[in-house]
């Protein structure tokens, strides 16, 4: 309860982040206000000063004694100095010393003025007695003189040097706007200038709500006594230091109290609203900052050994090839295997192998200082580095290993690819340095091998699977198998995930890590995708018509889906063909494809969605951008990786970035699917944590539909109520 009050007034403790949120907002704001205050000064004074010469050519009398000079000249300057502070703040930028010397220059003159025009004037009469109004302009040119030498002296920035700065602007900006209004209204004029300082300050800055009660009552108290208190002294801005009560609430008008009260009270609401919106959106934001931090570090980060893994590899080494600097002729990429490391973890157990992989990992990151290296997986490495002096080096490197491996005998295996000169698909060369190494396997006689046309000949797998796709999509040999989805609410099963085979007479049962990678690089991928929609889209009328059980089924879409065809007007009309309703469709689309082609992607999305199918976001944590990912695009489920339960139950850190994922996914709208569970823990955990719904080896492997039946048929699955027909 105490809590919540505090909370309520602005009181409770926030986080630095939170804290820093503000403070740059505030800053923010800081820099329109000032610019806007500067300009319409400096037009004031201009005006003021021409209004002054054309008297004295009149009159030839130089009447300086008219007071809203030095306000308008203080509110120009706070307004300098709140742009100074702000920018410094922001910016860290320190070049604007001259400014600073301004706004010393001119709250001097400002000072100067004062005490001039009030003490040794003769003849500025009965304006001398406005002396509260006197106080606060020379108090607040000494302090901003004060805070301009804090920002000569080039001082470290403090934060409650800008906060301070922003005070005195805020306090100067309303105090000119009682003095205008006030004087305005003595004079029947309009009484405006009071409350648009009021919300230029209070709804532009974000306040606490305690203080933003405070300044706004203070303000509004102070201007209603200084224009009741006008009505009994009919003399401008007169200064009685004292106020008597019955006179004010005789003398003003009912519409201006009932006025002024609602005023006061509607700012002192949008005060408070713009307060919880903006600290809602820092907290949402904290949130967002610090699962992206987690991320993006173990997204760079093997996270057995510390070096870096294949996602950074990948990214610096196409930045590194793809700068004009580099002499391509000179890289090479090696591939490192450190064969027969099952026998050591057969031997020596799981801990021991995964410490042999440590040592050894830091011992090639440190053998190859400079270059770039990476694990790739298991016990393989990656290095990418200069073409000649690496051979002592794996030599070294082998010597490392049999110093490390014990009573089992470990051999140290590089293959090697040099890139040709336009070549800058990483995967690729790792692929073709890895062929290499793992071309001299068992060959105890060898150590290192080169890439050379021999071995190029052995990779022509990859260029069947691209010849023949066509005459395996028009004999039938592409098979759809189907992975059960099933809901944490009831353990029903309320989807299948649509996942291609290909059954090939010559090699058998290919999946899909042999060809889908292969068909996207050579652009053929859309192929393969029409065709396992329209066999899905088959497959529910069939199981209609035969009321067999059917749920409804996510189709995995390449990004080059969306280059290379019209697929969504392609699903469209594989739906009308087989009349599925779109609820029985949905479209995954993997994180790493949206990386790039960000119009084209939100574009088909949109289009999808506008059609009806729910788009959903796979592998949700593989890749580099996450969350920006999440910013960018809407997706109605997120289907979390399947890396994120690779450490549980023992890595704790696991749980909780699962919850919190989870918890965004709440926040942001999305419902959570987890993908990879293989245990009854795991399952039970994400249950207990609210995702929506979980899919893997614990409940099926993805199988044809009618293992599937029979599944279903024999109770080991149970469909969920809604698809039961
Ligand atoms: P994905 O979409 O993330 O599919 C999930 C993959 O994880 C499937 O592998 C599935 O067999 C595997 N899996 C599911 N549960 C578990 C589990 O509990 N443990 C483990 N270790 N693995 C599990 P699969 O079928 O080999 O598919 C691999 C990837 O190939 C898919 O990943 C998807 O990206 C791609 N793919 C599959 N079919 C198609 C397709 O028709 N079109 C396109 N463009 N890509 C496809
Ligand atoms: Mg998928
Ligand atoms: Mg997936």
């Amino acid at each position: 309860m105490c809590k919540k009050l505090l909370r309520f007034l602005g009181l409770d403790k926030q986080s630095k982040y939170v804290r820093n949120y503000f403070y740059t907002t505030n800053m923010k704001a800081s820099i329109y206000m000032s610019v806007i205050v500067i300009i319409l000064e400096l037009w004031m004074i201009i005006r003021m000063t021409r209004t002054i010469f054309e008297k004295h050519l009149q009159s030839q009398i130089w009447n300086l004694t008219e007071k809203y000079y030095s306000n308008y000249i203080l509110l120009m300057s706070s307004g300098i100095l709140m742009l100074l502070f702000a920018v410094r703040a922001l910016y860290n930028s320190r070049r604007h010393r001259w400014l600073a010397i301004l706004v010393i220059g001119l709250c001097s003159a400002v000072a100067a003025f004062e005490v001039w025009r009030l003490t040794l004037y003769p003849g500025s009469g009965k304006k001398t007695q406005d002396l509260l109004n006197y106080i606060i302009l020379l108090s607040a040119a000494i302090i901003m003189i004060s805070f301009s030498f804090v920002m000569l002296k080039n001082g470290s920035d403090k934060k409650w040097q800008s906060l301070t700065v922003m005070y005195v602007f805020s306090f100067v900006c309303i105090n000119f706007g009682i003095i205008i209004s006030v004087n305005g209204y003595a004079k029947g004029e309009q009484m405006l200038t009071f409350l648009t300082m009021v919300l230029y300050v209070v709804c532009l800055l974000v306040w606490r709500p305690v203080w933003g009660f405070i300044v706004l009552t203070a303000s509004y108290l102070v201007f209603y006594y200084r224009i009741s208190g006008m009505l009994d002294l009919s003399t401008v801005g007169k200064f009685t230091g004292t106020v008597d009560f019955t006179l004010y609430k005789t003398g003003l008008g009912d519409g201006i109290k009932i006025n002024g009260f609602t005023m006061w009270l509607s700012t002192l609401i949008f005060c408070i609203a713009n307060y919880n919106k903006t600290l809602s959106q820092a907290q949402k934001d904290e949130n967002l900052e610090k699962i992206n931090t987690y991320l993006s570090r173990i997204s760079a980060e093997d996270e057995l050994t510390g070096i870096h893994n294949m996602v950074y590899f990948r990214s610096e080494a196409e930045k590194l090839l793809g700068y004009v600097t580099t002499d391509r002729e000179n890289v090479i990429i090696l591939f490192f295997d450190i064969e027969n490391f099952k026998s050591y973890n057969d031997k020596y157990g799981f801990h021991s192998g995964n410490e042999l992989l440590i040592k050894f990992a830091h011992r090639i990151e440190e053998a190859f200082k400079g270059s770039l290296v990476a694990r790739y997986s298991d016990d393989h490495f990656v290095v990418l580095t200069k073409n000649d002096g690496f051979m002592p080096i794996i030599q070294q490197l082998s010597e490392n290993i049999r110093e490390l491996q014990g009573e089992v005998q470990l051999v140290l295996k590089c293959g090697a690819y040099k890139p040709n000169a336009d070549e800058s698909d990483i995967s690729h060369a790792c692929d073709r340095a890895r062929f290499a190494c793992n071309s001299i396997k068992k060959h105890f006689d060898r150590n290192y091998c080169l890439y050379d046309k021999t071995l190029e000949t052995k990779f022509t797998l990859r260029q069947y699977i691209v010849n023949n796709i066509d005459t395996a999509i028009a004999n039938d040999y592409i098979k759809v198998y189907y992975q059960p989805v099933v809901s944490t609410k009831d353990g029903t099963l309320c989807g299948f995930e649509a996942l291609a085979r290909w059954q090939d007479p010559k090699y058998g049962l290919l999946p899909p890590g042999v060809f889908i990678d292969v068909l996207e690089e050579y652009r053929q991928i859309y192929k393969l995708d029409k065709q396992i929609i329209e066999l899905v889209c088959r497959d529910y009328r069939r199981t209609f018509d035969n009321k067999e059980p059917f749920v409804p089924v996510s189709l995995n879409f390449s990004r080059l889906d969306f280059e290379l065809c019209d697929i969504v007007g392609f699903i469209s009309e594989m739906a009308d063909k087989y009349n599925v309703p779109k609820n029985f469709l949905d479209v995954e689309i993997t994180e790493s494809a949206l990386s790039n082609q960000q119009a084209l992607l939100q574009e088909a999305m949109r289009r999808l969605h506008g059609e009806g199918y729910s788009v959903w976001l796979d592998d949700f944590g593989s890749g580099y951008s996450s969350l920006n990912v999440l910013k960018d695009y809407q997706f109605d489920v997120m289907k979390i990786d399947m890396k994120f339960l690779s450490g549980f139950p023992e890595n704790v850190k696991t749980k909780t970035i699962l919850e919190n994922i989870v918890g965004l996914n709440k926040q942001l709208g999305m419902v959570s699917l987890t993908e990879g569970v293989e245990t009854l823990e795991q399952y039970e955990f994400l249950r207990s944590i609210g995702c929506d719904m979980v899919q893997g080896f614990y409940f099926s492997k993805p199988i044809p539909y009618d293992e599937m039946k029979e599944k279903i048929v024999a109770g080991k699955l149970k469909v969920a109520q809604q698809f039961v027909r």
